[in-house]
């Protein structure tokens, strides 16, 4: 068995194996946490104002977040306006359980936003992108632009 007289001293372990690119990466995150921020309520804001606050998919439910067509793990519409909507919490979770099994949400798109730019947003399906920092704070600016 093992005795401790006095707690193990790790620090010095645990400080040099924190690699520099990791803090590098927390400020990018950081700043893209700050870019859906500002995308979200722009989506909600746009929305509350042209359906009246009525979450438009259901018509059930308040807006409450911004819902995506095509999954946010497509980096290149993820922060595509023409790719959300301001939706209810029910829907954004109904859309995420049954991604690929239910329509609904795709008829809605086709219906109010047309087939040209269902096949647009498809076809980005498979373009992979990295966004530099500067293209994240553009992003940022633009849709504190389009918020003011
Ligand atoms: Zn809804």
């Amino acid at each position: 068995m093992l005795k401790r007289g006095k707690p193990l001293k790790r620090s010095y372990i645990k400080r040099r194996k924190k690699p520099k690119k990791r803090r590098k990466k927390t400020a990018r995150k950081k700043l893209l946490d700050k870019l859906w921020k500002v995308c979200s309520l722009y989506i909600r804001l746009r929305d509350i104002k042209k359906y009246g606050g009525g979450c438009p998919l259901c018509n059930n439910n308040p807006i409450q977040v911004a819902f995506h067509f095509l999954p946010r793990g497509i980096k290149i519409i993820k922060y595509d306006p023409i790719n959300l909507v301001g939706a209810c919490k029910n829907c954004n979770f109904h859309e995420m359980k049954t991604r690929g099994a239910d329509f609904r949400y795709e008829k809605w798109f086709i219906a109010n936003r047309g087939q040209e730019e269902w096949d647009r947003l498809n076809k980005l399906k498979y373009t992979i992108v990295q966004y530099s920092l500067d293209d994240i704070e553009k992003m940022i600016k633009k849709f504190e632009g389009l918020i003011e």
